[in-house]
């Protein structure tokens, strides 16, 4: 599962926070030069036709009564910090879009935990910066943003799994991923309006529209999305390695330092929750020639027996022309091990 937090018209958000009698009236964050776009418009500019990025004297002339605020970048920051540390509280893996904005990786919750996590950090977010924050959940990160986005403002939304191409159907397909306005323009002079008319196009018509795209286009139309949250602070790889005193020659010496390795780390991804679905071994020679080896699993792994197999497998690859003076054990490609996690944390 994953969950898509977006806090709601954030930087108008905050000038209404911070002084009341802003509040309830149409209002944009915007620099004060003649060429100033809008960086954000309050819900009460939107029913005026005011979006961000347009510029603030069109934006002005759309509404004459427009309160026009300057950016606080500080303050923005520093709501930032705060959100992200919530987030961080409630998923393995936080990866952030901008400031305000964040996929969170929930591993194998179901939909009811999930929705009690969007909940939780609703909660929190009102709490700590007191702005409001809108909340998609789906088993994909695109659905999860177009969740989040109808839910605006102050929402909560999950679309249970298997149920994403029915959520997409009627929707316009500007909304898919990847569709700008050209190709959007190209796409509804055939007919096509609707994501769900993508859903079901053909081999044939879906090359002739999109080229080489169209498969990954159709598979998103159909909710199918397997791109996971990619966490920038998280744990790319764990190693042991051991440098041995006296140079060891062959193989079968090394098996006992291999496995005890990989006893090693299974032990560390157990206690961060991780499972790993590359082995890898790093062999330095007496020559100080290093190697490195390394194979991919069919499943990710916490169990040491898998990690010494694998790690024995890669050993075997290695010509060992040389005593050995050092060798090492990785595990890489890590991902949560399941929905443990988010109990740990309610
Ligand atoms: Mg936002």
């Amino acid at each position: 599962m994953i969950l898509h937090g977006d806090l709601d018209a954030f930087y108008a958000g905050v000038a209404q926070r911070d002084d009341a009698s802003l509040r309830g009236k149409p209002l944009v964050v915007a620099g004060a030069s003649r060429r100033a776009v809008v960086l954000t418009a309050s819900y009460e500019a939107r029913p005026f036709g005011i979006l961000s990025a347009m510029p603030l004297y069109q934006a002005k002339s759309r509404c004459p009564e427009l309160v026009v605020v300057p950016p606080d970048f500080a303050k923005y920051r520093q709501a930032s910090q705060a959100l992200f540390a919530i987030l961080h509280e409630h998923a393995s893996a936080v990866e952030g879009l901008s400031l305000d904005e964040a996929f969170c990786e929930l591993g194998d919750a179901t939909v009811a935990e999930a929705l009690d996590a969007g909940r939780k950090i609703k909660d929190a977010v009102k709490e700590a910066v007191a702005l409001s924050i809108s909340i998609g959940i789906a088993s994909g990160k695109m659905v999860a943003k177009i969740a989040s986005d109808d839910a605006k403002p102050d929402g909560l939304r999950a679309v249970a799994p298997g149920t994403e191409a029915e959520y997409l159907k009627d929707k316009p397909i500007r909304r898919l991923w990847g569709i700008g306005p050209k190709t959007e323009e190209r796409v509804r002079a055939k007919g096509l309006e609707r994501i769900g008319q993508i859903a079901e196009l053909s081999d044939d018509v879906l090359y002739e529209l999109f080229g080489r795209w169209g498969a990954e286009l159709r598979d998103l139309a159909r909710g199918i999305d397997h791109r996971g949250v990619n966490d920038s602070e998280a744990v790319r790889s764990i190693s042991s390695e051991e440098t041995f005193e006296h140079d060891v020659a062959g193989i079968a010496g090394l098996l006992p330092f291999v496995r005890s390795q990989a006893d090693q780390l299974a032990e560390r991804l157990k206690q961060r929750m991780l499972r790993a679905s590359t082995v890898a071994v790093k062999i330095k020679l007496s020559d100080r020639t290093i190697i490195g080896r390394q194979t991919s699993l069919a499943q990710p792994t916490d169990d040491p027996r898998i990690i010494n197999a694998a790690a024995r497998f890669c050993l075997r690859r290695a010509a060992l022309h040389r005593p050995v003076r050092l060798i090492g054990v990785r595990v890489a490609s890590l991902a949560p091990a399941g929905a443990r996690q988010i109990a740990l944390f309610s």
